[in-house]
């Protein structure tokens, strides 16, 4: 695997084993925008990889060193999640730059190809580490690496689960609701690893992390809503966590 040194004053020591890989997109205009930010020391970001739309793979930050790109997140309690992560941010313009038709640029097959073989390339440095987006860690704040992310893809190569679901969009619980069920899908949620609060009512921060379930799980319905696909697919995914 071929990457490029391109060494970033971002980042500090470690202070956790690491658990986790973090998956990103840059959000900006041009993989180079987003490299000079994240190697200019007053931005106070970085990522230890980042991988271009060809497929080529630049690296910030040593693995054993801990880089910037987490920001305020939670995952399995977790607070410190740079000091537990790898950060991959990936070359794409996400929601601020799409595509000329409008749609969301989509992540060219070379680059998810290398995305997977850096992940896999991590894990035999590092045994088996779970996969999350950005979104899954900060769901009030993030929303990369997007719906428009093949977590199938990866999901086949082998790199986190993709569960089985029927398609069933009948709603369970909507904005408000307050239910014995909200309590129990709070609770697979925070099985699974999300920042979930078992309060039994559907509240903002609930809302916030359904559609992350949503986004990574179930793209083509991002609503915050529990329906009988969501809850499913949130049993499903609690059951193999
Ligand atoms: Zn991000």
């Amino acid at each position: 695997m071929k990457i490029k040194s391109t060494p970033s004053p971002n980042f500090d020591e470690r202070t956790l084993p690491i658990s986790l890989i973090v998956l990103h997109y840059t959000g900006m205009e041009t993989g180079d925008a987003a490299l000079d930010r994240m190697c200019d020391p007053a931005a106070k970001v970085s990522a230890h990889y980042m991988v271009r739309e060809d497929g080529s793979i630049c690296q910030l930050v040593d693995e054993d060193k801990r880089a910037w790109h987490a920001g305020v997140s939670e995952w399995a309690g977790e607070t410190n999640i740079n000091s537990a992560s790898i950060g991959i941010e990936i070359v794409n313009g996400g929601h601020d730059w799409p595509a000329p038709d409008g749609s969301l640029p989509s992540y060219p097959d070379e680059q998810v190809m290398t995305v997977i073989g850096l992940c896999k390339d991590i894990m035999t440095r590092h045994g088996p580490l779970q996969l999350v987006g950005h979104s899954d860690i900060a769901p009030a704040r993030k929303i990369d690496p997007g719906e428009h992310f093949p977590w199938y893809g990866l999901a086949a190569a082998g790199l986190g689960h993709m569960p089985a679901s029927v398609n069933d969009r009948r709603i369970l619980f909507g904005p408000g609701s307050r239910d014995r069920g909200v309590a129990i899908v709070q609770r697979g949620l925070a099985h699974i690893g999300y920042s979930a609060r078992i309060t039994g009512v559907m509240d903002k921060d609930t809302k916030l992390i359904i559609e992350a379930v949503q986004r990574r799980y179930r793209p083509d319905q991002i609503d915050g809503i529990i329906d009988v696909m969501t809850m499913s697919l949130i049993k499903s995914l609690a059951e193999s966590s």
